[in-house]
């Protein structure tokens, strides 16, 4: 069975751990990248402590974490009056709650080279660039792949992590766009001694007002500093002018505390991306397809778990796939109802944390305010176990 390629479109996050889970039970991978080259884009993310436990299944525990942040505190702050709403403290009580497993930030070109690099470890995995996957056939005992260019990619199976804009889910699903929210994200790194005065540099934080945010946080050991801005805004769909852009921030900004008009001032205005997700559903795989990661559940960023939930996906699918003795078509049924909701909840939660929670005005902020402020360590962490606590595999 495992002299049988199986083929992965996508070569993000999720593609490259299934990738390696598969390599390291010895399965033959070919994952097909439409990028020139294996890569992310220059920003951080944030990984829970449920994520370590599922590096440890691909051999790179140690390394993600001696290549990422810990930070002291993950907390919410009011965009107006700049005090503290929710703190989740991530020092030794937490991690010693989460099986010693930090919570991490880490720049997404670091996390991606040490994927990429165990990748090429493996004489398993063959790595295609410039590979843009625009169709495929199922013929029962087998697949074909076929990229943009007319290669045609013989497998036993394909798992499409190809994204929230996944090509395959549009042929195995049949829906079409995600859900736009009417936000959009300005990512900005900058150096860390150009963090203005009154801005954390040992935390992840969120500064939180109506219908707008920030999140910040140091990277590389604390040597630069991730900025992402995020606001919601009639223009989202377009592409405008620096200048136009500028003049957006500036107004959504206004009248929110000095240090985020500081840090807006800094965002670099080359680019935006509209922030949008899916809602829940079933059917992630038909016959020998199956989708993980963002092609099946693509979530807004509230619980900063969307990459959390594709390395989880990875490391179950390789197993359910391992364990299934060619039936493969069962392996995806059991995939789907072990992540189903897991997944769902992470989406379900985010977008009320969206509406709900971050972007609050007037009343509604302040009863937020008092609510959260009154919790204890201890209320706030058991809130986050679900999550925190990682899951265990099925084999
Ligand atoms: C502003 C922002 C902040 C975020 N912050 C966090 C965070 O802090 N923590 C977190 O866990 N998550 C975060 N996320 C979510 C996270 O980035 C995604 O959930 C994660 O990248 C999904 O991984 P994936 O591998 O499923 O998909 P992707 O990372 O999107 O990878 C898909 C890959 O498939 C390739 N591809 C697409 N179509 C084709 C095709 N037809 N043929 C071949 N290749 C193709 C793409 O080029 C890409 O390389 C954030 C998202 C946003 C927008």
């Amino acid at each position: 069975m495992r002299d049988k390629t199986i083929i992965i479109v996508g070569g993000g996050i999720g593609g490259l751990c299934a990738a390696i889970a598969l390599a390291r039970k010895g399965w033959q991978v070919r994952v097909l990248e439409q990028a020139p080259q294996f890569g992310a884009i220059g920003y951080g993310i944030q990984l829970g402590p449920n994520v370590p436990p599922m590096m440890a299944h691909l051999g790179l525990r140690d390394e993600v974490i001696a290549a990422s942040v810990l930070p002291n505190n993950v907390m919410m702050i009011d965009a107006f009056d700049g005090q503290p709403v929710t703190v989740v403290d991530t020092g030794a009580d937490f991690r010693a709650r989460y099986h010693d497993d930090p919570y991490m930030v880490i720049h997404r070109v670091d996390l991606h080279n040490i994927l990429v690099a165990a990748c090429r470890t493996y004489p398993e995995i063959h790595l295609d660039e410039d590979a843009a996957v625009t169709g495929h056939e199922d013929h029962g005992d087998h697949v074909v792949v076929i990229s943009a260019d007319g290669r045609r990619f013989e497998g036993a199976l394909v798992i499409g992590a190809d994204g929230i804009r996944s090509h395959l889910r549009k042929s195995i699903m049949g829906d079409s766009e995600p859900a736009q929210t009417g936000y959009v994200a300005h990512r900005t790194i900058v150096p860390i001694d150009q963090v203005p005065e009154g801005v954390s540099t040992d935390d992840v934080v969120l500064w939180g007002g109506e219908g707008f945010h920030i999140v910040h946080y140091p990277l590389r050991n604390k040597t630069i500093f991730n900025i992402v801005a995020v606001f919601e805004t009639q223009t989202f769909a377009e592409k405008m002018e620096t200048e136009a852009y500028r003049a957006e921030l500036e107004r959504t900004y206004m009248h929110s505390h000095p240090a985020m008009r500081a840090m807006v001032k800094m965002l670099d205005l080359e680019r935006r991306w509209p922030i949008g997700d899916r809602k829940p559903q079933r059917g992630w795989s038909k016959g020998r397809v199956v989708l993980m990661g963002d092609a099946a559940h693509a979530t807004l960023q509230s619980y900063a778990q969307g990459a959390g939930m594709a390395i989880e996906d990875a490391v179950v699918l390789a197993s359910l796939i391992d364990g299934c003795k060619g039936d493969y078509e069962s392996a995806f049924k059991s995939f789907e109802s072990e992540r189903l909701l897991r997944t769902a909840r992470i989406q379900l939660e985010s977008r009320t944390l969206w509406s709900h929670y971050y972007h609050l005005s007037g009343i509604d902020a302040q009863v937020r305010n008092q609510r959260e402020r009154a919790r204890s360590r201890e209320d706030v962490w058991s809130c986050l176990d679900w999550i925190y606590k990682g899951i265990s595999l099925p084999y």
